[in-house]
């Protein structure tokens, strides 16, 4: 699986897991079983209510810890300096372990700056590898630059075919930011896209592949949702071929086409 070097010299796996709405008592099996298939990278939140089931999911499957890059996100209630880093410990013990190689500030706050400082705090105290935002627009992140000096590794925004934000993924090229798509198949719709089914026929792979395939040639980090083992098998399947140029270009125009 390929790598995106982070402006903080970290290595994320560009492709993994994303465990919104899998509930908890199913997420351990639905870990595992992706581990098991070559996953490398889970995105997980605090307001999912399922990192114990991810921390299980990991022990189950005996693959190192060092092997498998976890990210999670502060939640909602929990902004400001000292209720971030209490946070980050609650999380910590739940998914058993003493690091998480991503803490995002999952939605903007009125206390951003707090919050943003206590994240520095904990990536300089090693319980946080790097640390970035999601949800956030270009104001709100050089307002927290301008602020603390410190610049996200990354921003995780709502990122697919229809929705390719082209304008904040050009400011995150400039700042050095690496854009993480979330809902990459915009909640499983895409895969029943015109486009997307017509390109999956002229490559020999499925509609979901092509779809996620374009995010990795665009250089965003893609984590897509499933339950499902034979989609979990499916949409791991991206990294042996290549789309052309004018397959990512016909992919372009789902944009115009809804
Ligand atoms: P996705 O775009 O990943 O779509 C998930 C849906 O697509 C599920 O219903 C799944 O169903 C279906 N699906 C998955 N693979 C296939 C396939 N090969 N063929 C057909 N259908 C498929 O949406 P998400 O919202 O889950 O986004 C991905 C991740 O992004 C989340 O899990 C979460 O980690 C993160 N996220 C972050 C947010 C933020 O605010 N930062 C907000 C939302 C998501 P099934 O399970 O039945 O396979």
């Amino acid at each position: 699986m390929p790598r995106v070097t982070l402006n903080d010299g970290h290595a994320i796996p560009q492709f993994g897991l994303g465990v919104y709405h899998v509930p908890p008592e199913d997420t351990a099996d639905i870990v595992r079983t992706a581990l098991e298939l070559g996953y490398r990278h889970v995105d997980t939140a605090q307001g999912y209510g399922n990192e114990a089931g991810v921390g299980q999911g990991l022990r189950d499957a005996g693959v190192a810890r060092e092997d498998v890059w976890i990210t999670t996100k502060l939640d909602d209630e929990a902004h400001g300096y000292d209720a971030a880093r209490a946070a980050l410990d609650e999380s910590l013990r739940r998914l058993g372990t003493d690091h998480v190689d991503l803490f995002l500030v999952h939605r903007p706050g009125e206390q951003d700056v707090e919050t943003w400082r206590a994240f520095e705090a904990l990536r300089e105290d090693g319980r946080v590898r790097s640390v970035g935002l999601s949800n956030f627009g270009r104001r709100g992140i050089e307002r927290l630059v301008e602020r603390t000096g410190l610049v996200p590794a990354v921003n995780q925004i709502r990122v697919n075919p229809r929705t390719p934000h082209r304008g904040l993924q050009r400011y995150h090229r400039r700042r050095g930011i690496t854009t993480e798509s979330w809902g990459p198949l915009r909640e499983g719709r895409l895969v029943g896209h015109p486009t997307a089914r017509r390109v999956a026929a002229r490559v020999g792979r499925t509609p979901a592949q092509v779809i996620l395939r374009w995010h990795l040639q665009r250089g965003i980090v893609v984590f897509p949702k499933s339950a499902d083992p034979a989609r979990l098998a499916e949409n791991i399947g991206i990294t042996d071929f290549v789309l052309s140029r004018r397959d990512m270009a016909a992919i372009d125009l789902v944009r115009r086409r809804p």
